[in-house]
């Protein structure tokens, strides 16, 4: 029997970004760690508290509204070169709406005040009045396979991919995507996932999950061996798609 490893992650702002039960994300990946059998712990981390990206092994931010988005991206701001340092490395990171549209250069709000974003990419995003909001379906290249993604989609923002060399998280079948008209929906860098899909996405998407978890496990130097009886996720995956699909 194998070692039980230790897994620490960090929630991003929970009490300000945490829109359509986005938090379901994380309890999906601690549930898996533990039918892995390992342990996983998911600590809190709010405004003004400052953090050791180095001591975790994941971070995880939802959306939020602008008012929320303004004051947790500020926040954000002061450590954001100990984060890039970390990612760069490839911590497993999963970045939501709100959260997705701060790893670029700036937000433009509805006033039109720009929210200057952490600059990690050479993305922006503009806010229109009229919300993408939906089922949405991509196709990832996350895995050596291509796999899709299922989930919700509800954001006024449209982000733009300035630099063609990013890579998005995937290519929408159906739905918006990042702003309803190039195709793309969020991003990969390493192991960071930004994208605009809602709520708990992992829980449909074990492929996803997965990513993590391993991405997770290899930074610790080790394996997680076994897999998962997804019987259920999969049928709930395959019946979202088609349902979206064929609406
Ligand atoms: N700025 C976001 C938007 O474009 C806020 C909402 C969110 O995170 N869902 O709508």
């Amino acid at each position: 029997m194998s070692k039980i490893a230790q897994f620490r992650i960090a929630h991003l702002y929970p009490r300000l970004m945490n829109l359509y039960g986005d938090r379901g994300n994380l309890i999906c990946i601690q549930k898996r760690l533990q039918w892995y059998g390992h342990d996983c712990i998911i600590e809190p981390i709010n405004l003004h508290e400052s953090l050791d990206y180095s001591a975790y092994d994941m971070l995880f931010m939802g959306g939020g509204s602008a008012q929320e988005q303004r004051l947790a991206s500020k926040d954000w701001l002061r450590q954001a070169d100990d984060l890039w340092a970390e990612l760069e490395k490839g911590l497993p990171a999963l970045c939501i709406c709100g959260a997705f549209q701060f790893l670029g250069s700036y937000y433009e709000a509805a006033d039109s005040q720009k929210l200057k974003g952490l600059g990690f990419f050479d993305l922006y995003t503009i806010y229109e009045p009229d919300r993408l909001i939906g089922n949405i379906v991509i196709a990832s290249q996350l895995t050596e396979e291509t796999t899709t993604v299922v989930g919700f989609e509800n954001h006024s923002g449209r982000t733009y991919l300035h630099d063609d060399t990013l890579q998005p998280f995937g290519t929408v079948l159906e739905g918006f995507g990042n702003n309803g008209q190039d195709g793309q929906e969020g991003l990969r860098y390493k192991n960071l996932i930004g994208t605009y899909l809602h709520g708990p996405l992992l829980p449909k998407n074990p492929v996803v999950a997965d990513f993590f978890i391993h991405a997770m496990a290899e930074r610790q130097g080790i394996t997680i061996s076994g897999t998962l009886n997804d019987r259920l996720e999969d049928f709930a995956h395959r019946q979202t798609k088609q349902r979206i699909l064929n609406d």
